[in-house]
């Protein structure tokens, strides 16, 4: 199955509330300053169709006016934003999307995660409630989680009555969250993978540039493509277009089962991001 588009043919995933989401994403973290717009428009032209933003990046209004300038139906543009720490809690996160809504300039949302679950302040589960009522409301499609652990999965779960679509985590080979990723499939939840590349870390890994060879291929294309038989979304960043076509061009070579046990060798729980269970910046008080 590929994203509803005429104009691009990057494959999709069914999420469990029956959306369909590009499988490949561009994160537009940092993607910020008077670049940012014309970045995120290179981006759509390029083809990519779905756009990873957060209330914390700063750059929800450029992301809007990227795709209001690309002319794209706003059905074949999948959006997601997330909701920052400081604004959770029931009433503040049904705040907090408004504003993101009338930053990113559209009237619905695709998809609303909340960026960190912050044990320490204790309001997840109703901070999800304000999501399920955004969802009620057709406000946003679909709703997810960030950074969350199984615990605080399970707790979601057995608290709402609801299965969140995603879960989006650190995930890259030198991180590559088996354990969470097995939970998720059990679950229908679908995994999408933040840093998919590590932030270049493993594009020097013996065993990346073996199979880069031997693809004929990058150490960025070869990771990406881990990440695609392993049915995750990714949502790789650039702002160099060379790049961002490339970590598109993914889809026209297959690693073998044997590859794919080669890649899942050299994890090393290589996490470079906060500790979900401890990460409070910005947290309520
Ligand atoms: P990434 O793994 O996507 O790496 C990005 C860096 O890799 C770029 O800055 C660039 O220098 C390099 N790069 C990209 N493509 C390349 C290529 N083809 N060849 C060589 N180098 C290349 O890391 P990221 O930016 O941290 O993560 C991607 C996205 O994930 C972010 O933009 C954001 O949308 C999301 N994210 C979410 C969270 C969260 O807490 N939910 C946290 C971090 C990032």
């Amino acid at each position: 199955m590929t994203y509803r588009s005429e104009t691009s043919d990057i494959p999709a995933i069914v999420l469990n509330d029956g959306q369909v989401m590009p499988k490949l994403g561009f994160g537009v973290y940092k993607v910020v300053g008077d670049e940012a717009v014309g970045t995120i428009h290179t981006a759509l032209e390029l083809g990519y169709r779905s756009i990873d933003t957060a209330s914390f990046y700063g750059n929800e209004e450029e992301v809007g006016r990227a795709i209001a300038e690309s002319g794209l139906p706003r059905d074949e543009v999948f959006v997601t934003t997330k909701l920052w720490n400081a604004d959770q809690g029931y009433d503040a996160a049904m705040r907090a999307f408004d504003t993101s809504l009338k930053r990113l300039g559209l009237d619905y949302l695709d998809l609303f995660l909340i960026h960190w679950p912050v044990p320490s302040a204790d309001l997840y589960v109703d901070t999800f409630r304000a999501l399920q009522a955004l969802k009620r409301q057709g406000r946003v499609v679909s709703i997810g989680v960030s950074n969350f652990k199984k615990a605080h999965l399970e707790r979601v779960m057995a608290e709402t009555g609801e299965t969140p679509a995603v879960n989006q985590v650190e995930l890259h080979p030198y991180y590559a969250q088996a354990e969470l990723r097995a939970f998720h499939a059990q679950h229908g939840i679908v995994t999408e993978a933040w840093s998919p590349l590590g932030r270049g870390t493993e594009f020097n890994d013996s065993v990346i540039i073996g199979l880069a060879a031997k693809y004929e291929r990058t150490p960025a294309q070869i990771i990406l493509r881990w990440h695609m038989q392993l049915g995750n979304v990714a949502i790789p960043k650039s702002m160099t277009p060379s790049r961002m076509a490339e970590n598109l061009a993914v889809f026209d070579f297959e690693l073998t089962g044997r590859e794919m046990t080669q890649i899942a060798a050299i994890d090393k729980d290589g996490r470079q991001g906060g500790d979900p269970d401890t990460f409070a910046m910005d947290a309520p008080v």
